[in-house]
Parts: structure tokens; C-alpha cells; sequence
């Protein structure tokens, strides 16, 4: 597909259309939503309104993701097809911001935290770098939940984003797909069966436009949607043994209602099974018809199509793929196979292994049998070979089989299918080999790669940081926002007075703009000479946002016992969500927000200390906190966080990075140079040693005085109305357990903390370490991080 250059008679005449569509005399009476679907409206005609570009044969990435957080597409759809500035001169003829407009947007929560605006990222770069990609996705009706607070605890409620007028959104009624569920196999000849399920569902593709920066560029990202078939017979439902106990499914448009709001964290779900199976069976059938559209034969598959599984939730495309080649292709085990080893590539997420994908095997036989039976053949033949390499040694097979236990384990099946497998940052790629893989490394050294995560320059400094990009366009020659390589200009310019104080103007101006939106949101006034110090991600203990409420609360008592000592003035902001069913996180949040408000009340911490948690985190906050940052929290426990990209986002906006050695922030150190972020705790290597002499956090308890006045401020009720016992699920884990090492590196994070305050007074060289942050970031851009897929994985 090709776009049309912008005609402004052409979209008056849609403007006219509206009005005639919302019964209005005049655009001028317009609201600010019939705005947006105006403008939404009118500029999807255009992408979609013009002939497709000319084929192109290079092998196409089809990624796929069960998560997509895409964020509002408004303003950066209009940005990349070069429509933003016209269109917005045009509503000011009106006396409409083209910002307000934009507000309207609900955001399309459709992905947890960073797997899924990951993928978001991902899909942008290809379209801008002209990668054919499709991404294929589920067409959730409720986007991640909605947070409140009701005193201090969260609250969710649904997110309905509404799907089902979305404008960017089209129907392709072509690619609609029927999906089988449970029932029983027959063994037809040799590696081929015939299924008889006992449910089908059909999937119907929605399809969003992604834009490429300015490049006349646009490809689907295809999102499957279950409904209730023609041919669904409700008697053989109840009357096969397949879900009887369940009512849920008989309605079958429930399946793609929700998505799961774990982030790390595995939900061992028949129905999560079921979407997984429902994304996956739709996206191959679908990558098939296109195959073969484009007049390509089976045989060169693999030459054509390459299927990226972003972590193990779309594993299940590989049996189905065998099934079809097998029981609807009639090839043969082997060519079958063949295809398979050459077409997938899997990246992995996350060591956790509470995250490791497991299946309990009845399920997945009963709802999938003949992905099952081809499941238990390739981990026959694994088993073979395995024997052979390490001999009978069962410790070894334990660790390796796919199904073992009765369970069905995901990340190994992609492993012995996928031709490359990926971490996503260096350090995490290393500890996939080292200590997560190490047999499998050992069987097929040349499968391992690493690609380090990256973030898109449109949005992230383009639509986020619309002064900043100002800046850069002013100061750098060439087009940086694709290819951020030419920020390394930016250097030049650290010695630049003028420069310096424009780049110092924006952060201000951008502080301002957020604490307008902390006054709107919470009503809290707060100092925007003071840090703003940012933490926000998902809520996870190994996030150790405890981690960070320990030095507030301890700085909080500090000050009330020495008012009069030297103190930077420090905002502390907030947000996040936790999976509804992680009362520890949520126990967390609780905690900070009611420490806020016993702090935010001190008359005497006034313009000295305040913390703001905004609710609700999602994309487009994202968008409004990350350019005001001054400080970035990357605080994860070292080996756990397998990269971040928020840790990205900020630094690349002027935030110098307060972190562990841990993910993408030691590339991130690496790059800057250690002189301009904070690095502090335990690495991984002494991780490990203090494992190994055995860990007892009450030692630490005891022993710093700074430590236990934090801990027992929170157990004295005194951030709790008096309930003693508000906060002991994170308490009773800290010092009973501590299984992220949150004592272990309190007071280096402490100690560094304060570094952090005493340098923020030194504004210059602070200054200097922002603008060199954002000089030296280029190799986070997504751009690079496809490039590097295209040549380690996909175009090798
Ligand atoms: C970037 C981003 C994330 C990931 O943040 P991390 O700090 O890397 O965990 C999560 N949620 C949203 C909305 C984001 O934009």
C-alpha cells in the first residue's frame, strides 16, 4: 500500500462529510471527540485509499506477539505520514489544539508493560525501514485494566477501549479463519492424522495500519478476533467430554475478551491455552495464504517467511505448522521438520522461572490432541539425540525434555524447533547460555544471539519531547529521527553555552508540564526546582519499587530529625499497575501511596521532599512523565530485569540512570560513560557469592540503624491509621525471606542516593551528563535492534 501526498480540498471534503454525519451546520461545532474521529477517520481514507505499493520479495518477518501496547496511534500516524503540521494549522482555523484533539484517544491497552510496547516499537522500525513484517496479535475487547486508588490500595476496573469503533481500526473480511478445539485423532498413514474436534471458533482479522516515517510505507498489524461460528453445535459442545465444566467457552466470542494482566508471571489458564492456540492457528493459516498468494511454493517457505515468537506465549505455531504440513499437506515428517527448524526463531523475555511457560499435559491433550501427539514425536526424537550427545544421564533429560512430569514445557520446544534464539540485552543473553540453556548451548552453539532492545526515536523523543526534537532538528545535520546515529553530534555541542541552557530550558518546561498534570491527576502542587525522581514499570518485587520507598521513608526521617541539614529537594513519581492477583505488589503500592501522604502532609517537608504516584500508567502517561525526568530509577535486582527499555526512554530524554548492573543499564553505562549515571548494588557476580554463603536479610536488619528506623516506620502504624499490620505481606517477605536482595542493597542505594542530591547542585555538569546522555543513546534505537535481527537472525 501507498499513501497519497495530503490534499487539504480532499480532507475539507471528509470534514463536510462529518458534518453532514454528526448533524452539525458547521465544523466550528464540532466537539473535541468528533474531532478526533474526524481526523483519525479522514486519514485512514487516505492509507487506505490508494493503490499497493510494488511487491517486494525480500522474506517477510511475521511477528508474533499476544501483546501489542501500541499506544494512541493518532498523533504518530499523522506525524509519520508527514500529516501533523497541515492538519494542525488546519484546526487552528477553528480555534482547536491539535494536542486537545489528541487527548481524546483512548489508549489501546492491548500489552502488559514492556514485552508488548516492545513489539510496538519493533513494528514501527520495520515499517520505517521498510522490512515487509505483519504483526499478528489478539483483538483483546478489554485492554489492560483500568487503576484507581481507594486509600492508597488499587482498584481495577475494565478497560473497555473501545474496540468496536475504534477508527483506526478496518475489518478484512477476506482472512476470517475456523479454528478447531479438543475432540480425538484417527491415524490416516504414517505421520498423518485427521482430527475430529469438538469445537470450532472463528477468527476474524482486524487490522491496524502501521505507518513507516515517511517512507510511503504501511503494513498491518493484524489482530484476531473469536466468534461464535456458523456451524457451532451447542449439543456436541455439552455432549463431548471437552469442557463441560466450564460454561465460559460456549460463548466464544469470550475467548479473545480479555488479556491476561500478568507480567512476568505465568497464567496456567485453560482458556489463556485457548487464546494461545486461537492466535497462533489463525496467524499460520493466515501466513500460509499469503505465501501462497504471493505464487510461492511450500518448498520455499522458510525462504520467505520467517515466524518470530516474541517469548514463549505463541510457541504453539510450531505443532501447528507440522500439522498442517503434516495432515493438510501430506509432506512428509522430515521436509515437514525441515521447514519448521528453518522458519522459527524465538526470543526469550525473562530467567524467571515463575515466567517459564508450563502446560499441565491433560489439558493441552485434552483441548489440542494432535498438537500433542506431534509434540510427544519431536520430544521422542529429541530424546534420541540427546541420549547420543550426554549418554542415558536422567538428570540431563530432566532438564531438557519437553514434556516431563506432566507438564508441557514451552521455552525447551522452542529451543530444539527455533534456528536462532535471543535475549534481549547483553548480559542477559549471556546468563540464557551460562545458566538457563547451558546443555542446549552445548548441543547447538550457533542457535544464541543476542539483540538488544530498543525503543523508536518517532515516538520516544519525536511525539513525546516535541522541544527536544526541536532542538535536534536545529542542531544535527540530517534526518536523526531515522537514524539516531547522527545524535552523536550532539556532543559537540556540550560545551555550548547557549545549547546548554536551551537543552536546560526544555527539562523545565517539560517538569512543568508534568507537574500540571500531577496537580490535575492528584492534586498535588509540587516543586519543579526539585529532582524528579521517576520510577515507572509494572509492580514486581524483583523491580524492588520497596527498594525505592525505603530511602524516602529514610530520608523522610532524616529530615525530621536534622530540618535545618543540606538537602536537594527531591519529587519522587510514581506509577505502575500490579497483576490483580499479586497482593505482595499490591501490598507495595499501598505502602508508597500511603507514605505519600503522610508526607505530602508535612508541612515541614514542604518544597523539600514529595511523592507523587500517578495512577492509571499506560503509554501516553509514559509520554507525559519521561521528557520532565530527571533521575531514572532502574533499581531491578542484578540477573533479574532481562533488559527494560524504559531505562531507554529516559535516558535518552536527558534522565541520568540510578541503577543496578542489571539489563540493558550496563550497556546503557557502557555507552554513556560511567561518570554520567549512578551505578550502585550487587552484580550478578556477587549475587552469586552471596547466595552462596547464604543470605539472612535480619543481619541487615540489625545491623544498619538507617534500615530498620525505614522498616520500622512501616510496621508502627503510623503510615497506617494505626494498623500495625497494613504492610507486613512486604514486610514479613523482607525480612523473613528477601528473595530480591532489597536489604542487601539498601545502603548502597542509600549512600548513592545521596551522591545523586549533591550532584544535581553542580547544574552544569549535571547539564553536560543529560545532553550526553542523549548524544550517546543512539544504539537504543529500534532501528538498530531490527537491523541487528536482520543480520544475526532473519537475513542471515
Ligand atoms: C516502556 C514501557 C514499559 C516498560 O518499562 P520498563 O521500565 O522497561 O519495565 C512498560 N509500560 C509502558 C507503558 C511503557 O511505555
Amino acid at each position: 500500500m501507498q499513501q497519497q501526498d495530503f490534499q487539504l480540498p480532499a480532507f475539507e471534503a471528509i470534514v463536510q462529510k462529518y458534518c453532514r454525519y454528526f448533524d452539525v451546520a458547521s465544523p466550528a461545532d464540532f466537539s473535541l471527540n468528533q474531532w478526533y474521529q474526524v481526523v483519525a477517520e479522514g486519514s485512514l481514507n487516505y492509507v487506505y485509499g490508494t493503490p499497493a505499493a510494488p511487491k517486494n520479495d525480500a522474506r517477510h518477518v511475521n511477528y508474533l506477539s499476544m501483546e501489542f501496547l501500541i499506544g494512541r496511534l493518532t498523533g504518530n500516524n499523522l506525524m509519520n505520514l508527514g500529516y501533523y503540521e497541515t492538519i494542525k494549522q488546519y484546526l487552528a482555523k477553528y480555534n482547536v489544539e491539535m494536542v486537545d484533539v489528541l487527548e481524546q484517544e483512548r489508549d489501546p491497552a492491548l500489552g502488559n508493560g514492556g514485552l508488548g510496547r516492545l513489539a510496538a516499537c519493533f513494528l514501527d522500525s520495520m515499517a520505517s525501514l521498510g522490512q515487509n513484517a505483519t504483526g499478528y496479535g489478539l483483538h483483546y475487547q478489554y485492554g489492560l485494566f483500568k487503576q484507581s486508588f481507594e486509600q492508597g490500595k488499587q482498584q481495577e476496573t475494565g478497560d473497555f477501549w473501545n474496540r468496536d469503533q475504534y477508527p483506526w481500526q478496518s475489518f478484512n473480511p477476506n482472512k476470517t479463519q475456523q479454528i478447531r478445539f479438543g475432540g480425538r485423532i484417527k491415524r490416516i498413514q504414517d505421520d498423518k492424522y485427521e482430527w475430529t474436534p469438538s469445537l470450532t471458533i472463528q477468527g476474524k482479522a482486524f487490522d491496524l495500519p502501521i505507518v513507516g516515517y515517511k517512507n510511503n510505507v504501511i503494513q498491518p498489524l493484524r489482530l484476531w478476533q473469536a466468534d461464535n461460528d456458523q456451524s457451532f453445535d451447542l449439543n456436541a459442545f455439552n455432549d463431548g467430554k471437552f469442557l463441560t465444566a466450564d460454561k465460559q467457552i460456549v460463548n466464544a466470542a469470550a475467548l479473545t475478551q480479555v488479556l491476561y494482566p500478568n507480567d512476568n508471571h505465568k497464567a496456567g489458564q485453560k482458556l489463556r491455552l485457548m487464546q494461545q492456540y486461537f492466535h497462533v492457528a489463525c496467524s499460520v493459516a493466515d501466513i500460509l495464504a499469503r505465501h501462497f498468494a504471493q505464487g510461492h511454493s511450500l518448498s520455499d517457505f522458510a525462504k520467505y517467511q520467517v515466524i518470530q515468537l516474541n517469548d514463549t506465549h505463541p510457541t504453539l505455531a510450531i505443532p501447528e505448522l507440522m500439522r498442517v504440513l503434516l495432515d493438510e499437506y501430506d509432506l512428509s515428517w522430515d521436509d515437514a521438520w525441515a521447514i519448521c527448524t528453518k522458519t522459527f526463531a524465538y526470543t526469550n523475555h525473562t530467567l524467571l522461572p515463575e515466567a517459564l511457560e508450563q502446560w499441565d499435559q491433560r489439558l493441552f491433550k485434552t483441548l489440542l490432541p494432535r498438537h500433542f501427539a506431534i509434540v510427544d514425536k519431536i520430544n521422542s526424537l529429541f530424546h534420541a539425540k540427546v541420549r547420543s550427545e550426554f549418554g542415558d544421564d536422567p538428570k540431563v533429560w530432566e532438564k531438557l525434555a519437553i514434556l516431563f512430569d506432566y507438564r508441557v514445557r514451552m521455552a525447551n520446544l522452542c529451543v530444539i524447533t527455533c534456528f536462532a534464539v535471543n535475549g534481549v540485552a547483553q548480559i542477559h543473553s549471556d546468563l540464557v547460555v551460562s545458566d538457563l540453556f547451558p546443555e542446549y548451548h552445548k548441543l547447538f552453539p550457533t542457535k544464541f544471539c543476542n539483540v538488544t532492545n530498543g525503543i523508536t526515536p518517532r515516538r520516544w523523543i519525536r511525539q513525546a519531547n516535541p522541544q527536544l526534537a526541536r532542538l535536534l532538528d536545529d542542531s544535527v545535520q540530517g534526518d536523526w529521527t531515522k537514524d539516531l546515529n547522527l545524535l552523536k553530534q550532539v556532543e559537540n555541542y556540550v560545551d555550548d553555552a547557549s545549547f546548554r541552557q536551551e537543552y536546560f530550558r526544555i527539562k523545565q518546561h517539560n517538569k512543568q508540564v508534568l507537574a500540571d498534570e500531577i496537580q490535575r491527576s492528584i492534586g498535588l502542587t509540587v516543586n519543579t526546582d526539585a529532582i524528579f525522581d521517576i520510577q515507572i514499570k509494572r509492580f514486581h518485587e524483583y523491580k524492588r519499587q520497596h527498594l525505592n520507598l525505603l530511602n524516602i521513608v529514610a530520608t523522610y526521617q532524616q529530615l525530621k530529625a536534622n530540618p535545618n541539614m543540606a538537602f536537594t529537594p527531591r519529587v519522587f513519581v510514581f506509577s505502575g499497575k500490579a497483576a490483580p492477583g499479586y497482593y505482595l505488589a499490591k501490598n507495595i503500592i499501598h505502602a508508597i501511596n500511603n507514605v505519600a501522604d503522610i508526607i505530602n502532609n508535612d508541612k515541614a517537608m514542604k518544597d523539600k521532599l514529595q511523592v507523587a504516584f500517578l495512577p492509571d500508567y499506560r503509554v501516553s502517561l509514559a509520554e507525559k512523565i519521561i521528557p520532565a525526568a530527571d533521575v531514572s530509577e532502574q533499581i531491578s535486582m542484578a540477573g533479574k530485569e532481562a533488559s527494560g527499555t524504559g531505562n531507554m526512554k529516559l535516558a535518552l530524554n536527558g534522565a541520568l540512570t540510578l541503577g543496578t548492573l542489571d539489563g540493558a543499564n550496563v550497556e546503557i553505562a557502557e555507552m554513556v560513560g560511567e561518570e554520567n549515571v549512578f551505578i550502585f548494588g550487587h552484580t550478578v557476580e556477587s549475587v552469586r557469592e552471596l547466595l552462596a554463603k547464604g543470605y539472612n536479610p535480619k543481619t541487615y536488619y540489625k545491623n544498619n540503624k538507617v534500615l530498620k528506623g525505614a522498616i520500622d516506620f512501616l510496621a508502627s502504624g503510623k503510615a497506617s491509621n494505626g494498623d500495625k499490620h497494613a504492610f507486613d505481606l512486604m514486610l514479613e517477605s523482607l525480612l523473613e525471606r528477601d528473595p530480591f536482595l532489597v536489604f542487601a542493597d539498601f545502603e548502597s542505594y542509600f549512600n548513592t542516593q545521596q551522591k545523586v542530591g549533591e550532584a544535581y547542585l553542580s547544574q552544569d555538569t549535571w547539564l553536560r551528563s543529560a545532553i550526553l546522555n542523549t548524544a550517546r543513546l543512539a544504539m537504543f534505537s529500534s532501528d538498530r535492534s531490527i537491523q541487528d535481527y536482520q543480520r544475526r537472525i532473519w537475513l542471515k
